[in-house]
């Protein structure tokens, strides 16, 4: 019987824990609680809709954002110059621009102005690089992913992991930190020939390829653990990377949407109390 990794209850528990501490901090008549600074360029409805999700999960924790919406017009250089300011105020403990940027801005250059200190995404090369490590803040994504399995006990130790998907935001990071969990990890992508006689070999396969329903039963081991971090809107539903008939084959697995998605939120409050702390 395939048991569901549950984010969203996970979510609740850890984000409860997370208000206790921020409790703490504002009963040890520290000034302020911790504040993360939301930048938001233009008007994607997608990217409206996280950024209003993230400033409640903030808010439900007795934490503090900002969100700073600006014109789809935004130059590179007006976004750089917020970003520079936040960077040098105190009272910021967190900088977040919401992905993806307007065409003509470079988002490679605006994440890279991000003090790695500040860097709550996790995603600036200084952040990337300690992630080897072990140090610095972790891409929220891959660690919510760890740390779900981690709450259900899923021991990744001599594991094979393969990581379908070899991004900055998820795939790579996502490897990193398996092979920390001392997983045996296996890295596809578009390139990868056979990707199903790979797949089929997985203990835990997590995919993220931005591909609609893409993994099928036949790409799977039976009882493998499967973790789907794809988001698609379809027909007026969200929908994964994986068919939902993979889940009776599985012996654990993610649905879509309620696992991934608010785990990502989850560790973002997270690495906003860490860079308070820092
Ligand atoms: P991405 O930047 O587009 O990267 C996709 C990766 O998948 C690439 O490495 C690509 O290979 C690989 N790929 C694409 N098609 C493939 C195929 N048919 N077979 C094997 N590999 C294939 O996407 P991303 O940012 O990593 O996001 C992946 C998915 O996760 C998306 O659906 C995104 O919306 C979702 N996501 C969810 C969350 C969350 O909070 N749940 C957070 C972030 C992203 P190449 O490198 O060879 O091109």
């Amino acid at each position: 019987m395939a048991i569901k990794l549950d984010g969203k209850l996970v979510s609740s528990i850890i984000r409860e824990e997370i208000k206790q501490e921020v409790l703490e901090i504002l009963n040890d008549q520290e000034d302020r609680a911790p504040h993360c600074a939301v930048v938001l360029v233009g008007d994607d409805p997608a990217s409206s809709t996280y950024v209003k999700n993230k400033e409640k999960a903030f808010k439900d924790v007795f934490m503090m954002s900002s969100t700073y919406r600006l014109d789809n017009s935004t130059t590179q250089k007006e976004l750089l110059d917020i970003i520079h300011l936040l960077n040098n105020d105190d009272d910021i403990d967190g900088i977040l621009v919401q992905l993806p940027l307007p065409k003509h801005i470079d988002s490679k250059v605006i994440i890279e102005a991000i003090d790695p200190n500040k860097d709550v995404d996790g995603l600036t090369m200084v952040n990337q690089g300690k992630l080897y490590s072990g140090i610095g803040l972790e891409p929220c994504t891959p660690a919510g992913v760890i740390e779900l399995l981690k709450r259900y006990e899923i021991d990744l130790a001599g594991k094979h992991c393969v990581v379908v998907g070899r991004s900055d935001l998820v795939g790579r990071p996502l490897s990193v930190l398996l092979l920390k969990e001392n997983g045996t990890v296996t890295i596809c992508h578009s390139k990868t020939s056979d990707l199903k006689a790979i797949t089929q070999q997985a203990d835990v396969l997590l995919v993220a390829i931005g591909q609609k329903q893409f993994i099928t039963p036949e790409y799977l081991k039976e009882g493998v653990v499967l973790v789907d971090v794809g988001i698609h809107r379809h027909l007026g539903k969200i929908v994964g990377d994986c068919d939902p008939s993979c889940y009776d084959k599985t012996s654990y697995y993610t649905p879509v949407p309620g696992s991934v998605g608010p785990m990502t939120i989850t560790m973002l409050l997270k690495n906003t109390l860490k860079a308070f702390n820092l």
